[in-house]
């Protein structure tokens, strides 16, 4: 493990305190020194001037769940200083799987985009699945959360219904295993089947379970447009009548007719905290979202699974009524013309990768409403959609929050395997494009308050104890970048492109970008929560 010292550099701690120049000094992977001047004999001298040495970032939403396998280095991520990526949020998840529910496991899995290793879902539990990620080497840290979705369909496939006490108490105790192995939380998707079958009740009495070990709840909540209020009711309530510490995924107000209303949902969290519920946010820089095609499609409609979907699609019982509701969903999320198609699994349909759903409709000579669901039955479901469906007055009155941490929503990706896909720019561009485009060109945050909602308020919520600040005593997840140039590249037109700005990352005190460029090496490791309680 290095020993070195980074000199001369700005410093921001992570903390929101005021930047100091100093010298840190780090040995075995820790922390040892940081000081306005330190003798570094016999150490590598790494000289800062002119750089900000920072808390490697926590992307603390994060889908590198399985394109980690095909991109252990995390490329487009590494490259903007992330050290740690907190994964299995949206209810969307790689464990744990119950061999006879594999295949709905993996049909949930694709559906929303995520690319499987060439064996498949090879494990059953955390334990397993960190082991085959430490075997194959990591460039930055994972800390795993339990996903709902994979939750609920290991004891109730995608049925629509409500657990038996019976199912519920399985439940129950296999999210208390997966945070016996060290899982950080549990996720909630309750727009997405099966979570969106999960009434309020369900989620209480897991919820319970993770305030035991002192585990956080995100959620993707139940609605980000006209029920946003009531979704983070709902949010709340859950907090308040488990105690577990609730972070609300990528808040947003989603919809023309919502716009305006990201600062009412910032202060129904406020008034939350203040009445002793420990609820936070998060949030990717962006005014378009993106997620899968089938976003659009009513939830009754995905009861029993992708091949019921498809059924129901193709259906002549079901067609008018999922046209109807899918053409209020598409008018909710701001039209069809502003619902661009990202990626396509198919050859066939591979050039309506970057038209919006108009266009395809005009092409095809049919309805919106229409194109959407014959692209879905031609794609078997798995197709990607970026939304171009918030405002930038919502995107900067939730960003100046420091209540909320910054989650890209994104994957790691690689240029070079990536490029042709059309994909949303987070995953390339979130934490550049904090400290470049929102904090050095429109001053909309101070760099110590961007720093600290990518760093220390993240470890915070994540209670991930020993990372997060530059500390002596704390793990060397180390970045340094020149804030003259940092900046996000990637644009929803050519997305792959990476960030610039990022000199060096250090994961647990080994180098993993030096000089702007990945230097290959693997010290990052899937991190396990320690110190829990037991489950009886
Ligand atoms: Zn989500």
């Amino acid at each position: 493990m290095s020993s070195f010292l980074i000199r001369g550099a700005r410093v921001i701690d992570g903390s929101n305190r005021e930047p100091f120049r100093g010298d840190i000094a780090v040995d075995n992977g820790m922390i040892t020194e940081v000081s306005p001047s330190i003798k570094g004999r016999g150490k590598t001298v790494i000289e800062a001037d002119g750089l900000v040495a920072a808390p490697g970032f926590i992307d603390i939403h994060s889908h590198t769940d399985l394109t980690i396998f095909k991109h252990p280095l995390a490329e487009s991520k590494a490259l903007q200083g992330v050290t740690t990526e907190v994964v299995g949020n949206c209810g969307i998840g790689a464990f744990p799987v119950n061999d006879d529910r594999r295949a709905a496991l993996t049909d949930y899995l694709k559906m929303h985009e995520f690319h499987l290793p060439s064996d498949g879902l090879s494990w059953n539990h955390l334990t397993q699945y960190a082991d085959q990620l430490d075997r194959i080497g990591l460039g930055l840290n994972l800390a795993p959360l339990v996903a709902h979705g994979a939750l609920r369909i290991a004891v109730l496939g995608a049925e629509d219904r409500i657990p038996s006490d019976q199912e519920l108490e399985k439940m129950k105790a296999l999210l208390a295993d997966s945070l016996e192995q060290g899982a950080w939380g549990l996720s909630t998707g309750l727009i997405y089947p099966p979570g969106s079958f999960a009434k309020t009740e369900e989620l209480v009495d897991l919820a319970k379970i993770l305030a035991r070990y002192e585990a956080l709840y995100t959620s993707h909540i139940r609605g980000e447009g006209a029920t946003l209020i009531e979704a983070l009711d709902e949010a709340i309530a859950i907090g308040k009548k488990s105690g577990v510490r609730v972070e609300v995924s990528h808040l947003k107000a989603m919809g023309k007719d919502n716009w305006g209303r990201g600062k009412e949902a910032l202060s129904k969290l406020e008034k939350a905290r203040q009445s002793g519920v420990d609820i936070a946010a998060d949030q990717y820089p962006y005014e378009a979202t993106s997620t899968s095609l089938t976003a659009l499609v009513p939830s009754w409609a995905h009861a029993g699974g992708i091949s019921e979907l498809l059924k129901r699609l193709a259906s002549p019982e079901t067609t008018e009524r999922l046209q109807t509701e899918i053409l209020r969903e598409m008018n909710h999320r701001g039209g069809p013309s502003r619902i661009v198609i990202a990626e396509i699994g198919s050859a066939k349909n591979f050039e309506l990768s970057g038209k919006n759903v108009s266009q395809i409709a005009e092409l095809w000579n049919c309805a919106p409403e229409i194109a959407v669901m014959r692209l879905l039955l031609e794609e078997k479901a798995v197709v990607g959609a970026v939304y171009f469906s918030l405002s930038d007055e919502d995107v900067d009155a939730i960003l100046s929050s420091d209540q909320v941490s910054v989650g890209s929503d994104g994957m790691g990706m690689k240029t070079e395997e990536d490029l042709g896909k059309s994909t949303h720019p987070r995953s390339y561009g979130t934490f550049a494009r904090i400290l470049g485009f929102y904090t050095r060109e429109r001053g909309i945050l101070s760099v110590a308050k961007a720093i600290y909602k990518m760093t220390g308020l993240t470890a915070g919520r994540m209670d991930l104890r020993n990372r997060g600040f530059i500390e002596p005593g704390f793990t060397a997840d180390l970045v340094l970048f020149d804030p003259l140039t940092i900046q996000d590249r990637s644009t929803f037109d050519h997305p792959h492109q990476y960030a610039t700005g990022v000199v060096h990352t250090w994961v647990n005190g080994c180098p993993t970008v030096q000089e702007g460029r990945i230097t290959g090496n693997t010290p990052g490791r899937v991190l396990r929560k320690r110190g829990v309680s037991s489950y009886s």
